[in-house]
């Protein structure tokens, strides 16, 4: 294993090579680091920026050895890495971060509910549903209306039903495939708020202001941030995710969804072990933006500051929205950051702009 601190000109691994890969490619690359990706696609964004791709699936044996053996740590743009991919790279000789247990965690939303529960990080109450017997049951103790989720991999609301009567229990879950799931109840939150946090490897935790989310279609739409809120909501999301990293001995940025329920009471929707969209207002919000900040926790470097500067509307262009490129970039206190994908298909998130308000 290394050590720590990564000097510049180690080499850092990046398990997807989308735009998240790509923009943590871009801050590692400042610092002087060496970035290598592993995707499937060739030719990725953010290999694009990189010095090298390895092309093959995110479980590939062969695949994972060469890239533990390449770089001196290796982290991920998405939660959903195999357990048995993380333990190649580490016999492969490169640092992992952030570790297994904030993986599992995060992979599975009964064990993330209990887990952040666990940290006094409340929840909506929630049931696991392996049977339409659980369902029923389920159904009777967190009342109607309620939300039906896969345990696993779901993501942008996909994955979900509401149930609004009790007739509706089976249809919804066929609608889920009948797979493992959770039963959440209904969160009657006033608006949607999100932290970045980010926990070093002396244990030193930064979390930046708190956003304030508006989606479409289940899809970050807007992030407005600094978000207006009073100082004790700000506060009370502080402890939140401190509570979060420092159970978990986390090292790296982390997303973490709230709902605001009024009267300062917040509630974890979820969290994503990972830089998130709604902290790419960091960008132009804050001197160290929560790339560079993953990149620094990542790589046993101190954290940088993680107060605001400016506040910011980040708006996601999705598919042909991207075409706005020539109008975006002309205009002044707006900052374009586009993605370099080839191929706008609807719904893709092809680029975000930064307005500075
Ligand atoms: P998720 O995939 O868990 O992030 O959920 C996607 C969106 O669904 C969230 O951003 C909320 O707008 C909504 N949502 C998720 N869970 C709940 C809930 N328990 N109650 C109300 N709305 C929810």
């Amino acid at each position: 294993m290394p050590d720590l601190p990564l000097p510049p000109g180690s080499t850092l691994g990046i398990l997807g090579g989308g735009q998240l890969g790509r923009m943590l490619s871009q801050a590692a690359s400042r610092l002087g680091f060496d970035v290598v990706i592993l995707d499937p696609q060739p030719d990725c964004p953010a290999a694009r920026v990189s010095r090298a791709q390895i092309t093959a699936p995110y479980d590939d044996p062969d695949a994972l050895q060469a890239l533990g053996r390449l770089c001196d740590v290796v982290t991920f743009e998405f939660e959903n890495v195999p357990a048995a991919s993380v333990e190649t790279l580490a016999e492969a000789g490169a640092l992992v971060a952030p570790g297994p247990t904030a993986l599992a965690v995060a992979q599975d939303r009964v064990d993330e509910k209990t887990y952040l529960n666990a940290v006094g990080a409340p929840t909506v109450a929630f049931a696991a549903v392996t049977t339409l017997d659980d369902l029923t049951a389920a159904i009777e103790r967190l009342g109607l209306p309620a939300l039906l989720k896969t345990r696993r991999e779901g993501y942008d609301g996909k994955g979900q039903v509401w149930i609004r009567d009790a007739a509706d229990a089976a249809a919804a879950f066929d609608a889920i495939g009948r797979r493992p799931a959770v039963l959440e109840a209904a969160a009657v939150f006033r608006r949607e708020l999100s932290v970045i946090a980010a926990r070093g490897r002396d244990g030193a935790v930064a979390v930046y202001p708190l956003g304030e989310n508006v989606h479409q279609n289940g899809v970050l739409k807007t992030t407005t941030a600094p978000a207006a809120v009073d100082p004790a909501t700000q506060g009370r999301a502080e402890q939140i995710a401190a509570a979060v990293l420092d159970g978990l001995d986390y090292i790296g940025v982390m997303g973490i969804e709230l709902f605001d329920m009024g009267e300062g009471e917040l509630l974890v929707n979820e969290v994503a072990p990972r830089v998130h969209n709604t902290g790419h207002w960091t960008q132009d919000g804050c001197v160290c933006n929560q790339f560079e900040q993953h990149v620094r926790a990542v790589v046993g470097w101190p954290l940088g500051p993680s107060n605001a500067h400016a506040r910011i509307e980040m708006t996601n262009l999705l598919g042909d929205e991207v075409k706005q490129w020539r109008t975006l970039a002309a205009e002044p206190n707006a900052r374009l950051h586009l993605y370099g994908k080839h191929d706008a298909r609807p719904g893709r998130k092809m680029a975000h702009v930064n307005r500075i308000l």
